[in-house]
């Protein structure tokens, strides 16, 4: 009788039986099946901006070059969009493997838009810095623009049955957007609310890897 093991399953025999240990614990991705295919490097969206190949970042950490990609820019350019891991022959996670590349760099030295931007996030509630009063301004101003006669944005509602999280360029450049998904609620009835404090929906945790921001922006946004 064949055996037949799922890509998982086939990983953790080889990892306790074959490979070196230690290399396969912290990277559990399956990077050592690559085949060297290049189809993810063809989706690839980002692939080619400054050199950048999912494909070589793969090999790389399958050849135990961890620190080399911890300090290239490569982890940085990709998207975490997921196309290559979709389409990926051996399903293999790019996207998580880049996330945890990303998650060993120190903190102080992760591009400066995305630390700064979850920095702010984490000590005022919004990537922006954006004061609450200038904030309640802005959506209140929104919800009275015509063709939207009668309706109030829900903000801070004791009990609503569902509370939103915005992201900020809903609020700084794409204020129509946020009219959108506001009248489908107002039509449906549904009983909604939008914090008027740690509003940010755009945890720039997970863009950095940084698991300890993810929980505490998240925290703050529920508790
Ligand atoms: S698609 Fe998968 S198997 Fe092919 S090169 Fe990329 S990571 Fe390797
Ligand atoms: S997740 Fe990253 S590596 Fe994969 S296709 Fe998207 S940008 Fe490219």
């Amino acid at each position: 009788m064949v055996l037949e093991y799922s890509p998982m399953e086939t990983q953790s025999i080889i990892a306790l039986n074959t490979l070196e240990h230690g290399r396969c614990r912290p990277w559990p991705f399956l990077q050592d099946f690559c085949l060297t295919c290049g189809i993810c490097a063809g989706a690839c969206p980002a692939s080619g901006v400054d050199g950048f190949d999912p494909r070589k970042l793969v090999r790389m950490i399958s050849l135990g070059m961890e620190d080399e990609t911890v300090s290239e820019r490569w982890p940085w350019i990709c998207t975490m969009c997921g196309k290559c891991a979709n389409l990926c022959p051996m399903e293999i996670d790019i996207p998580g493997l880049v996330r945890k590349i990303r998650s060993r760099r120190r903190r102080e030295e992760v591009p400066g838009i995305l630390h700064k931007g979850l920095e702010a996030a984490l000590e005022t509630g919004n990537n922006l810095r954006l004061p609450k009063d200038d904030y309640v301004f802005i959506l209140e101003e929104i919800a009275a623009e015509p063709g939207f006669e009668g309706f109030t944005v829900p903000i801070d509602k004791t009990g609503a049955r569902i509370l939103t999280t915005i992201h900020n360029k809903l609020v700084n450049t794409h204020t129509e957007d946020l009219k959108h998904w506001w009248k489908i609620f107002h039509a449906a009835g549904e009983d909604w609310t939008v914090p008027s404090e740690n509003w940010e929906g755009t945890n720039w945790g997970y863009f950095t890897g940084d698991d300890a921001a993810i929980r505490k922006f998240w925290k703050n946004s529920v508790l």
